[in-house]
């Protein structure tokens, strides 16, 4: 079983272990904290399929709620094993690791490092440490695909002392990278042993620098709100924009916090939404400022990770904005033809996986990211072992 806890929803599936792994189940317990919440199910059995009204007036018991799912799911049903998706895995965790209550409790130091995943991303762990304690459980990190990044792209020019007691880049999307990265070679070979950048543009949103399929570089980096501009996060921002709301408006971490995080971002910007099909689809001028400007991050910071590769051979196209949308990708691929990218408009409009002309001397693609897959086989793995 697979578990991705957002702020408002948690997602879980079921995979039978065959190979290659197969989806029998997947579900989603939504609106969290909202009025009224929902368990939805979607399986191959017939009394997996369903949606009904739930009450989850918070995190911890939507949590709960899940724990007796995975409870009631005795016998043949019962999952061999149960992996997570952990924002954070600090300097230390450079790989998915089995998880017991030691364990647990160094993932607990990452809390303020991520204080709006992290502590969602733990609750189910405890709970099912506490109540099924022989249930073998895996966290998998956002941040560990990135640790291969050189020493240099992991550092901020602040004092080396800071940097040593964990203030440092860490990078995220790490699970969609390494996927993405997992299924380049089937794609293009040739872009999969050079220089791949690759855009995850979904709610949140960033872009990794792939070399031979390892990340050297992104645009995330203590936390998941810096580089681009996302639905409601504001991306890089100059500090001292910080320091001026503090001195002067006198806003304190936790409103700040709110800006940057809930306020900011594609629905700041247009004060309409944080959804992009809404603000496509809009006449107002804040709209077409909002995506123009997300636009025109990105362009600055493709044109910044094809510097610090040294070249490009190929772009990947991921996430809710970066598979469906078809005008976005256009967009970017116009702003990157001074490296040498062709789109194929026809291949583009269809949805692609290859989306530039076949002259195009660096190659576009559009490929559907598999966190919750990429979760399983490491879940799989890391099961074997013990
Ligand atoms: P999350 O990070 O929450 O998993 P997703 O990867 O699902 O988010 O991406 C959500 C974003 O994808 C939203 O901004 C949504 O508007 C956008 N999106 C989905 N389909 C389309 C589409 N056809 N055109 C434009 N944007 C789309």
């Amino acid at each position: 079983m697979t578990i991705n806890g957002g702020s408002s929803s948690i997602k879980f599936a079921l995979f039978e272990c065959g190979s290659p792994l197969k989806k029998i189940l997947e579900g989603e317990i939504a609106r969290i904290g909202l009025q009224q919440s929902v368990l939805r199910m979607n399986g191959r059995d017939p009394a997996d399929n369903f949606s009904r009204p739930v009450t989850a007036p918070d995190y911890q018991s939507a949590a709960a709620m899940l724990i007796e799912i995975i409870e009631a799911r005795s016998g043949h049903g019962a999952p061999a094993a149960v992996g997570h998706r952990v924002v954070h895995g600090g300097a230390e965790y450079t790989q998915p690791v089995k998880l017991d209550p030691g364990v647990l409790a160094a993932l607990e130091k990452f809390v303020p490092l991520a204080p709006l995943h992290q502590p969602h991303n733990l609750a189910p762990i405890r709970l099912l440490l506490e109540r099924q304690p022989e249930v073998v459980q895996v966290a998998c990190f956002d941040t560990s695909f990135h640790r291969t990044n050189p020493d240099i792209a992991q550092r901020f020019a602040l004092p080396a002392e800071l940097h040593d007691a964990g203030v440092r880049r860490y990078g995220f999307h790490g699970l969609s990278y390494e996927y993405i990265a997992s299924v380049l070679p089937d794609y293009d070979a040739q872009a999969a042993a050079g220089r791949t950048v690759v855009l995850h543009l979904g709610n949140g949103a960033s872009i990794c620098a792939l070399e031979g399929g390892r990340s050297v570089a992104s645009t995330m980096g203590f936390t998941a709100v810096d580089g681009l501009p996302m639905g409601t996060r504001c991306g890089a921002i100059d500090p001292g924009v910080l320091l001026y709301l503090m001195d002067e408006r006198g806003m304190d971490a936790r409103a700040i916090e709110k800006l940057i995080y809930q306020q900011s971002g594609l629905l700041g910007v247009s004060g309409i939404s944080s959804d992009m099909r809404t603000l496509l689809a809009s006449q107002a001028p804040s709209a077409k400022i909002a995506v123009d400007l997300y636009l025109y991050r990105i362009r600055r910071e493709l044109g910044s990770l094809a510097a610090a590769l040294g070249g490009l051979d190929a772009i990947v196209f991921t996430a809710g904005i970066g598979e469906n949308s078809a005008e976005i990708r256009a967009r970017v691929m116009a702003d990157a033809a001074w490296l040498g990218v062709k789109p194929n408009a026809r291949a583009n409009a269809k949805g692609g996986p290859r989306i530039s002309a076949a002259r195009s001397r660096i190659s576009a693609w559009a490929i559907a990211t598999n966190e919750e897959l990429m979760i399983a086989r490491h879940t799989r793995r890391v099961l074997a072992a013990s």
